[in-house]
């Protein structure tokens, strides 16, 4: 794993959603990466995002393709546009999967998975 992911992972392990933002640009960066994608900029630091969004894309799951996904099906694995702006991609449980599910309100949940440190999204309140 490179230092970059392991360091998203280790911000998630503590149930506090950090990305990468660069400090030239102001660009996000979600995956985590050494340089900005935009401006090439090595000067990046991590900022705490809420993890609260809203559904841009998805894809559902109806059949697992592994034997230890068995009983997750169905899930979604959502592309999710945070408040503060970057994509992050997780899995969404909780929901009814249709055409509805874009620009679904979500936020961000915490929680292991394999014994590893882990996040998934499930729907907001829509009442604030
Ligand atoms: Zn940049």
């Amino acid at each position: 794993m490179e230092p970059e992911e392991e360091m998203f992972w280790r911000y998630v392990a503590r149930e506090d959603m950090h990305l990468q933002r660069c400090r030239s640009c102001e660009r996000w960066l979600a995956p985590p990466g050494p340089v900005c994608p935009d401006c090439l900029s090595r000067s990046l630091e991590w900022s705490a995002i809420s993890g609260d969004g809203t559904v841009w894309s998805y894809t559902v799951y109806r059949h697992s393709f592994a034997d230890h996904l068995d009983a997750r099906v169905p899930y979604a694995l959502v592309l999710v546009e945070t408040a503060e702006g970057p994509l992050l991609m997780g899995n969404l449980i909780g929901a009814d999967f249709g055409p509805a599910l874009i620009g679904m309100p979500v936020r961000v949940e915490y929680g292991a998975a394999d014994d590893l440190p882990s996040y998934r999204f499930v729907p907001a309140a829509r009442d604030h």
